[in-house]
């Protein structure tokens, strides 16, 4: 246990440096410790080092931008309409690797969940009901399946 809270305080420190461990994947990682659930972070072993690893469900929850990794259907991934080629590109080359990644993990068998960080976790709000929801819906589809898997 005191591993965990290491790590919580590492990444902190590291979200500084290397711009992972960002504030939605701190929201989410901060509901499922409190709630009891076991996670790895940025497991090397897994293509594109996903955010959040639930090894016991076998689980990948990763945390994207709306913007960066162009949401569809949603306001502030649709927003981007092409302001610059090189923001374009880089949405581009996101949404691409995230393609990849996916078809990676689903391969291996993996169940992937994927939270959005403007419209579902509604991040720039200090606190969000919004946001309780959807992390409360997140954690029991986990219940459920730790309940199925024991
Ligand atoms: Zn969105």
């Amino acid at each position: 246990m005191a591993d965990v809270h290491d790590k919580e305080t590492r990444s902190y420190n590291m979200s500084r440096i290397k711009g992972k461990n960002t504030r939605p994947e701190m929201l989410v990682r901060k509901y499922l410790f409190a709630h009891g659930i076991k996670y790895r972070l940025h497991d090397k072993t897994l293509q594109g080092k996903p955010d959040i690893v639930i090894k016991k469900l076998k689980t990948i929850i990763d945390v994207r931008g709306c913007f960066w990794h162009s949401h569809k259907d949603c306001k502030y991934g649709d927003k981007i309409k092409i302001e610059s080629i090189k923001i374009s590109e880089r949405v581009k080359s996101s949404v691409e690797r995230d393609k990849l990644n996916e078809k990676k993990w689903r391969d291996e068998g993996w169940s992937i969940i994927i939270i959005w960080d403007s419209c579902e976790l509604e991040v720039k709000r200090k606190n969000s009901e919004k946001r309780e929801k959807y992390l409360s819906e997140v954690l029991k589809k986990l219940l459920q399946k730790s309940d199925t898997s024991n």
